[in-house]
């Protein structure tokens, strides 16, 4: 569908033609084998084997590939759909320059298997400065990055990686493909978690690749049958239903995020405010020219472990939680998840509450720590 807001385009991404006496959104296809044709086996319809072959699958698929602007591949997690990137483009001797400041696994991974089969790891800081990419092999870059939500120019960063004959992908998961389409600022290939934000409930975990390289998408799909890192038919349904309502969720996540980011702007007990959205910010000014809308996560430091247990004990509606995106609003000390930040850094996550409501809880709760 082109051509349409983002709110119709959610509604009926991914979904079949009408079909009198059939739903909107067909339910998921439980399957591992599927009945062959007894001459023709596999050759005679779509789907033979479940690793493979899902029609639910292919239906979300179908669906993010339409926001992405690309083919995607769904994975059972993000972390799947990161370690397919890596593993399917880098080979022993190669190097591979990855956020320094991103999501934390990506690095252990990198600093563990990947030093282990022979790759070597650049760390690049998101919003620079950047090194000379000759000799890289893959660029991976974040943008919001977790939890710093620093933010790095898209088609700059394309140009340098490609300049040095480096690949370059991107993890979407934090801007979702409605806050921005990494492909169509030259992305390789874009990553996400679709366990945050593009599924927004707090209860499936999920993964993509998307791109628009055949050849790329081509060992990403080879990759995922033959390592196995399929997500089940029932995720993959539940996804397709959440996404409907991206459009309406990230608003609400949006304008939270607005009135919290004001709220603690405003306050002398917390520091080190980030959130894209605020001019004052220094990612403010490439995310409002690169980005369709501003996440709903805001990060700061309440200067100490203590203070922030204070402060959620405080809290009648922000759930102690990690991931992000989801309807309820959660906060998560990352230092206790052995993510390099500082003990008191906090990244909130604005659900969709009513502003005014979550505005009244913080501020009594900051009072109160
Ligand atoms: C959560 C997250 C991941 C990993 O996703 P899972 O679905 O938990 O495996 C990767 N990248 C970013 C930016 C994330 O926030």
């Amino acid at each position: 569908m082109s051509d349409v807001g983002d709110g119709t385009l959610v509604v009926h991404a991914g979904l079949p033609d009408p079909v009198p006496g059939e739903p909107f959104l067909p339910g998921p296809v439980f399957a591992a084998p599927y009945h062959l044709d007894p001459e023709q086996g596999p050759a005679a319809a779509e789907n033979g084997y479940g690793r493979p072959d899902n029609p639910t699958r292919r239906a979300l698929e179908a669906a993010i590939g339409e926001l992405e602007g690309g083919t995607v591949r769904a994975f059972a997690t993000g972390q799947a759909a990161i370690t397919a990137l890596l593993l399917s483009v880098l080979r022993s001797g190669d190097t591979v320059a990855i956020p320094a400041d991103g999501y934390f696994t990506v690095r252990a991974f990198a600093e563990g298997t990947l030093r282990d089969l022979g790759v070597s790891t650049v760390l690049v800081p998101t919003a620079g400065p950047y090194p000379s990419f000759e000799g890289v092999r893959l660029v991976l870059l974040e943008t919001p990055a977790n939890p710093g939500l620093d933010v790095c120019d898209l088609a700059e960063l394309a140009r340098l990686a490609h300049s040095a004959g480096a690949l370059v992908a991107v993890d979407n998961t934090t801007a979702t493909p409605l806050g921005q389409r990494p492909l169509a600022f030259g992305m390789d290939l874009v990553v996400a978690s679709g366990t945050k934000a593009l599924t927004g409930h707090s209860d499936v975990l999920l993964g993509y690749v998307a791109g628009n390289n055949e050849d790329l998408m081509a060992k990403v799909t080879t990759w995922r049958a033959q390592t196995g890192g399929t997500p089940g038919a029932f995720d993959c349904w539940l996804a397709h239903r959440s996404l409907a309502t991206l459009d309406l969720r990230l608003a609400r996540q949006t304008a939270n995020a607005a009135a919290v980011a004001a709220l603690l702007a405003d306050r002398d007990d917390v520091t080190g405010l980030r959130w894209p959205g605020l001019q004052s910010d220094p990612s403010y000014d490439i995310a409002s020219v690169q980005m369709r809308r501003i996440p709903g996560i805001v990060s700061f430091d309440l200067g100490s472990a203590e203070r922030v247990a204070r402060f959620l004990a405080a809290s009648e509606l922000v759930f102690a939680a990690t991931s992000f995106g989801g309807l309820h609003t959660t906060a998560d000390r990352r230092a206790q998840w052995g993510d390099d930040t500082p003990p008191g850094f906090v990244r909130l996550s604005c659900g969709i509450e009513d502003a005014s409501d979550l505005v009244a809880d913080l501020s009594a709760a900051l009072d109160a720590a």
